[in-house]
């Protein structure tokens, strides 16, 4: 039914995934699919803006992602991808 999917390849050792979504509203449950092919995914590299001590609200912060790593667990080769906006 979904038409896109996301392919993960390890140049170095040759794993290989193709991650495509299984319901309704499109999504890919990443972590769980990257483990159950042998690949990892670390909890995403945050960017805060402003003086985290001079902020009285909250709202004020603004949170960018700013790399996600994914690492081959057969070989420890890995991918960044970084540039979300
Ligand atoms: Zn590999």
């Amino acid at each position: 039914m979904n038409m896109m999917s996301i392919i993960v390849k390890c140049n170095n050792c040759g794993n290989q995934t193709e991650m495509k979504s299984e319901y309704v509203g499109h999504q890919i449950y990443l972590h769980r699919l990257l483990r159950d092919a042998d690949f990892s995914i670390d909890t995403p590299n945050f960017e805060y803006s402003g003086e985290l001590d001079e902020i009285d609200d909250v709202d004020d912060i603004e949170v960018r992602i700013r790399e996600v790593r994914i690492s081959c667990q057969k070989c420890g080769d890995y991918i960044e991808l970084q540039e979300f906006q």
